[in-house]
């Protein structure tokens, strides 16, 4: 049988996986990555992730270090301003809104965010150019076998992995995990999330808006520029059904329920791509070690995307996972595993149960709670202590240091 040995395997090439990889070979380890999807690279093919990924500052700082922020920099729209609004009265007017503010907080950017086909082929491409990485596409994980100085790891095309670390990235139903009898805990919303991307008439100047109503939030994030105008990307959080019956309206009738959901923010605004779904839920590994195996992303963790926080979380375990290898003797040991997760899953679990309450709160459909939530908002945002603590929360420490935040790490 052939055999490929190497330092890491990474099971899966989502945009967490193959990040990994990059991050993993440039810090000098033989990292093989599998994925049983080629990689989807461009905005118009059949299948394309109409999702586009907003990077807050430690997630940039990530990708520098794995060699990657070059290439992406010069498709990145800056995010500089987060207002949230709530929209819970009467359909299609903003009742209070709040702005939060890099600037306040010394920082020049939250983030950066890019649509996720873009992020692939600019990643896929990078890979192809670092020694110590290799992407092997149409391949999956199909068993894995620690030993006691290395994993065997069985792949989908007859061939077999040694690695002396497995990193699993294979999306919230992992078959790593599931092959190690690593448990998680799941539940629903009874919400889905419609996404899409659109073309407005007012310029976003860099402005990220979520805009709260019964259903769940609808949050509208900058894009560079299109040749005709400004554009942004959507999520519009709905129940399952509304979202399903909006995702088959005819185009037109989308774009009037759209420009009343929207409440005028940017302007006359129209869809300009299809319409895709995704079912909201939330999730939690167990434990995020098991023998020669560490969890990260959604392997480990899902949250409703609400403030961003996916995959910034997924590239938080990775940071701290490749901060434990670098220069270990054995990068698979148990100890080292287990700080791992000692290291990751208190801090993962906090922020599950935040977002889940967020969640919970955004789609309240009772009048007092709805009022409840217009003044949770206001009060966060009217206090400047709460409204630059709930910032930095956002940021994440790395970038709290660098904005000079005394209290940070
Ligand atoms: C609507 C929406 C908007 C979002 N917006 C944001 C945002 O703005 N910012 C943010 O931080 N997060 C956001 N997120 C969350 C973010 O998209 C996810 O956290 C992220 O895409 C998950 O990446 P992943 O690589 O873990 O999973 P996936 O993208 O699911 O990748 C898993 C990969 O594993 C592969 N795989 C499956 N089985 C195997 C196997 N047996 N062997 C090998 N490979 C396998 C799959 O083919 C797949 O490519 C959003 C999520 C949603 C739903």
């Amino acid at each position: 049988m052939t055999r490929s040995d190497v330092d890491i395997l990474v099971a899966g090439g989502g945009v967490a996986g193959l990040t990994a990889t990059a991050a993993f070979a440039s810090a000098g380890f033989r990292t093989l990555c599998v994925d049983p999807v080629p990689p989807v690279t461009s905005a118009d093919a059949d299948g394309s992730d109409l999702r586009s990924t907003a990077f807050l500052m430690p997630a940039v700082d990530l990708l520098a270090g794995a060699g990657l922020w070059d290439r992406l920099a010069p498709h990145a729209a800056p995010l500089r301003i987060m207002r949230l609004a709530d929209a819970g009265g009467a359909p299609g007017i903003v009742r209070t809104s709040g702005d939060f503010d890099s600037a306040e907080i010394g920082a020049e950017a939250f983030g950066y965010n890019l649509p996720n086909w873009l992020l692939r082929r600019e990643m896929v491409g990078h890979l192809g150019a670092t020694s110590g990485a290799e992407l092997r596409a149409g391949v999956r994980v199909t068993g894995l076998t620690p030993r006691t100085d290395a994993a065997l790891v069985a792949l989908s095309d007859g061939t077999q992995a040694r690695a002396r670390l497995v990193v699993a990235a294979d999306g919230r139903d992992s078959a790593v995990r599931e092959a190690l009898g690593i448990g998680t805990r799941r539940w629903g919303y009874g919400q889905k999330a419609v996404v899409f991307t659109v073309a407005h008439e007012a310029p976003h100047d860099g402005v990220s808006i979520e805009i709260h109503r019964t259903g769940g939030p609808f949050t509208l994030v900058p894009l560079p520029d299109r040749d005709d105008g400004p554009a942004s990307s959507v999520v519009w959080m709905e129940t399952g059904p509304r979202a399903a019956a909006l995702a088959a309206l005819p185009e037109a009738e989308f774009n009037a329920a759209l420009a009343a959901r929207a409440c005028g923010v940017l302007g006359a605004i129209r869809l300009t791509s299809p319409r895709r779904i995704w079912p909201i839920i939330s999730q939690l590994a167990d434990r995020l070690d098991g023998p020669r195996t560490a969890l990260i992303a959604e392997a480990a963790h899902v949250v409703p995307p609400i403030g961003a926080q996916g995959l910034n979380m997924s590239l938080a375990d990775l940071a701290a996972l490749r901060d434990l290898v670098v220069g270990a003797a054995d990068i698979g040991a148990p100890e080292l595993l287990a700080r791992y997760h000692r290291k990751r899953h208190r801090e993962t679990a906090l922020r599950v149960a935040g977002i889940d309450a967020l969640n919970r709160a955004a789609m309240a459909e009772p009048r007092p709670l709805r009022d409840l939530r217009r003044a949770g908002l206001a009060a966060l945002h009217g206090l400047p202590p709460l409204r630059h603590a709930a910032m930095r929360l956002g940021l994440g420490a790395t970038s709290q240091a660098r904005a000079g935040i005394p209290g940070a790490d």
